[in-house]
């Protein structure tokens, strides 16, 4: 780790998330290879710094005071790819919508439901990323992670990852993925293409693109779509400081210019029991949140 752009005192973290919130890294590690993150990982247990591991930022809820200790960043080997026959090798930090897009370009099927999913896919695996009935779930074949605790490296299959509706095994576990292996299919580019096509015009149509957000706030709770009932519980629009519900989707909040992760939590939670109040159902955050969960 001698290059040092690769270790970022007090890095701002706003610009790296999608919600454009967040106070400052106290350390910002970039790591590019598997022996790099070893050796991050060992001074992270020796000084028993805490850690957080960033993807693309898309579904994280950064702390306004900032994130203590080292946030870790995949990059180089770790965020590359490999395309071997209908397999595919991504590294954690590997962009899936771009990697979707390549892939179906290429003729294999399988990733295209990703092509608008703007993460990472060690992020992607952790939460069984998915859209327009396709998730995770369905290609990948193998993961490696790796546990900070002790710089284990371990390889999984599907069964053993367990799989559920935007959650896994792996969810709140302190694993980093740094690799996963994708089983696709033959397919025609063509109609891949189509298919990315309508779902990126759908996604145009529905979602509050223009503005910064985070994606979902809260996953769908079974059988009914979050958005729905944010929307007939009546909150649509409402604000809190420069944090809205979004005028076009009701499960999004967007941050209209200085939104502060205060505002965000506060405004979620206000849906959140006006949705109970009114529906009795109690919506589940879908965006991460570093720091206290003020929903649990
Ligand atoms: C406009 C928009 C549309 C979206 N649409 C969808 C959608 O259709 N479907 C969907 O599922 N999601 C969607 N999302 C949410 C988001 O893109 C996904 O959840 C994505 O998987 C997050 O990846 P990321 O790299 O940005 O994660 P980050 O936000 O960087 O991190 C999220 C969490 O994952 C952890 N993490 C990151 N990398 C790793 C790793 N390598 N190993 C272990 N943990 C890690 C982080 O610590 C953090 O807690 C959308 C978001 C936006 C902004």
């Amino acid at each position: 780790m001698r290059d040092p752009d690769r270790v970022r005192p007090q890095e701002p973290m706003a610009p790296r998330t999608t919600f454009r919130i967040g106070g400052p890294a106290e350390f910002l590690v970039e790591v590019h290879t598997m022996a790099e993150l070893l050796g991050v990982l060992e001074v992270v247990g020796k000084y028993g710094l805490p850690l957080h591991i960033l993807g693309n930022g898309s579904n994280v809820l950064v702390p306004d005071e900032g994130v203590p200790g080292v946030v870790l960043v995949l990059e180089g080997d770790l965020a590359d790819r490999r395309i071997e026959g209908t397999r595919v090798v991504a590294g954690g930090g590997c962009n899936l919508a771009r990697l979707a897009v390549e892939v179906s370009r290429m003729g294999l099927g399988g990733l295209h439901f990703a092509c608008a999913i703007p993460g990472t896919v060690g992020a992607g695996l952790v939460i069984n990323a998915g859209a327009h009935g396709g998730e995770m779930s369905q290609v990948v074949a193998e993961a490696e992670v790796v546990w900070p605790e002790d710089g284990r490296v371990q390889r999984l299959r599907p069964e053993e990852i367990g799989f559920g509706y935007r959650t896994s095994r792996l969810l709140g576990t302190s694993a980093i993925v740094t690799e996963v292996v994708f089983d696709l299919y033959p397919a025609d580019r063509d109609e891949l293409a189509a298919r990315m096509k309508e779902l990126l015009e759908r996604r145009r149509a529905t979602q509050p693109l223009g503005l910064p957000n985070a994606g979902s706030i809260f996953k769908n709770p079974p059988g009914d779509y979050a958005g729905r009932l944010i929307e007939a519980a009546g909150c649509k629009g409402w604000r809190v400081g420069d944090a809205q519900v979004s005028e076009k989707h009701a499960n999004f909040i967007v941050n209209l210019g200085r939104a502060t992760a205060r505002d965000v939590i506060t405004l979620a939670l206000k849906v959140r029991d006006a949705v109970e109040s009114r529906f009795g159902v109690r919506l589940e955050p879908e965006v991460r949140i570093w720091g206290p969960n003020p929903f649990r």
